[in-house]
């Protein structure tokens, strides 16, 4: 769903993990009990990275518009590759995932099944994304994607990479698509939430494939913000202070890429 920002904003805030619904027909297609759904749910989902963006959507100087995926990364999750590119793959969680986070199957790997998903839910993702970035181009000369996730803790035994320090801020950064000065200021308008890792233990940030590594004028970056800062990764409980505190400091950053 796209929430409209300022005519002169370049910036894309894009949250795509932060929702928990799953329709009807594709929850026939996984292969857990509700107890289990709800737990891979909280394991998976970046909680609340819908309400920092809509924090600093308001909070900042020139509204930016918001890219917010309605539905569960467990439908698709439109940040991975939708063929063998994906590195994830290997680990089940390719852009359908077949299996959890804890590696138990999540649905049979049936590739009618699988394609039906990424042509009814991931290939009109990536083109209304595509379609947005294009306007902000045409309007302002330039976008600048801010992909907004969070992560757990502890690593989940899917990560791939999860002997990589995990510090409470990770930036992720493309060398194509990222300035450094974008980097310099997001470890500013995040530090005071504690350590900053660039690229670790994240990497890369999202970029539609339709303008990836051949179109400079997209630039992106994306904010990792580890869980426990603003919620109880038991119960789902959120840290109401915390959240906007997360919320301000984004909006630090939009004001930052706009000024
Ligand atoms: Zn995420």
């Amino acid at each position: 769903m796209i929430h409209a920002g300022a005519p002169s904003s370049p910036v894309i805030l894009h949250v795509p993990h932060s929702a928990t619904t799953i329709p009807a027909d594709v929850r026939r297609g996984i292969l857990l009990d509700d107890a289990a759904l709800d737990l891979e749910l909280l394991r998976m989902t970046d909680a609340y990275t819908d309400r920092i963006a809509a924090t600093a959507a308001a909070d900042a100087e020139i509204a930016p518009w918001r890219f917010v995926n309605g539905f569960s990364r467990l439908v698709v999750d439109p940040e991975r590759f939708p063929d063998a590119r994906e590195e994830m793959l290997a680990a089940g969680m390719g852009a359908v995932y077949t299996q959890t986070s804890g590696g138990a199957t999540l649905r049979a790997s049936d590739a009618l099944a699988k394609a039906g998903l990424i042509a009814r839910y991931f290939t009109p993702y990536a083109s209304a994304l595509a379609r947005l970035v294009d306007e902000r181009i045409n309007a302002c000369g330039g976008a600048t994607i801010i992909d907004v996730h969070s992560f757990p803790r502890v690593a989940l035994p899917y990560e791939l990479h999860s002997d990589l320090d995990r510090p409470e801020i990770c930036i992720g950064r493309d060398d194509t698509h990222t300035p450094p000065r974008l980097v310099e200021s997001a470890v500013d308008a995040f530090s005071r939430f504690g350590r900053v890792g660039i690229n670790e233990p994240f990497i890369g940030t999202y970029v539609p494939l339709s303008h990836y590594g051949t179109d400079l004028r997209v630039r992106s970056i994306m904010l990792e913000v580890r869980r426990d800062l603003y919620m109880d990764e038991t119960s789902g409980a959120p840290v109401e202070g915390a959240l906007r505190a997360l919320g301000e400091a984004l909006a630090h950053l939009i004001n930052s890429d706009t000024e």
